[in-house]
């Protein structure tokens, strides 16, 4: 998820992040702070619009270390992070196997895999496993395209089973995040197989 030059999209996003450069520390740190307090309670989407804009305000306070200041005070239901000591928001990626649970401030492992509660990590273990074959589909060589007959047709289909994976974990398994976090996000797109947002339904 780092930026990309080349990419329009994140071009766009970087300039819908200028509205929080105006913003001060302590005005950051407060926005911040209460905005935690409104995803309390529930998952959320990745493109969930709260999300987004919490996000970049989020990236831009890591920059700033604002946290580090203590300037406002979270919810008391967020623990601290251990990768940058902000509160934990973690966000769940189809990647989860290999890079754990993701903070949404710093972008680091908030929980590598083996850290994450049970039985959570279980569950998650096997979605990810049902998930990967299905994934790599999109990222198919020649050899392996050609053997499938006809590509277009096994890649709609992985599309289509991704959109069913990613229902599934937003429907069943993020609830239970809420046993452990506050509050978590899910990834709920795969650019690879033309996965959108609005294709999957809860
Ligand atoms: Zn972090």
């Amino acid at each position: 998820m780092a930026f990309n030059p080349e990419s329009r999209l994140d071009q766009l996003w970087k300039e819908y992040s200028l509205v929080f450069n105006d913003f001060d520390d302590l005005t950051l740190a407060r926005w911040l702070a209460q905005t935690l307090g409104q995803l309390e309670g529930r998952v959320w989407r990745l493109s969930h619009p709260l999300m987004g804009a919490y996000r970049l305000a989020a990236q831009l306070a890591h920059q700033r270390q604002v946290w580090l200041k203590r300037l406002a005070t979270p919810p008391a239901s967020y623990a601290e992070s251990p990768c940058c000591r902000a509160p934990m928001l973690p966000l769940l990626s189809r990647d989860v196997r290999e890079s754990g649970l993701i903070c949404q401030h710093c972008n680091e492992a908030l929980a590598p895999f083996d850290e994450i509660p049970e039985p959570l990590r279980t569950e998650l273990e096997g979605w990810a496993a049902q998930y990967a074959p299905v994934h790599s589909v999109a990222h198919w060589d020649d050899r392996q395209r050609k053997s499938a007959g006809s590509y277009d047709q096994a890649y709609e289909k992985a599309g289509d089973e991704a959109e069913q994976l990613l229902s599934r974990v937003g429907r069943e398994i993020m609830p239970k995040f809420l046993e452990f976090y506050p509050a978590a996000v899910w990834e709920d797109q795969d650019e690879c197989l033309a996965v959108q947002p609005e294709d999957i339904e809860l």
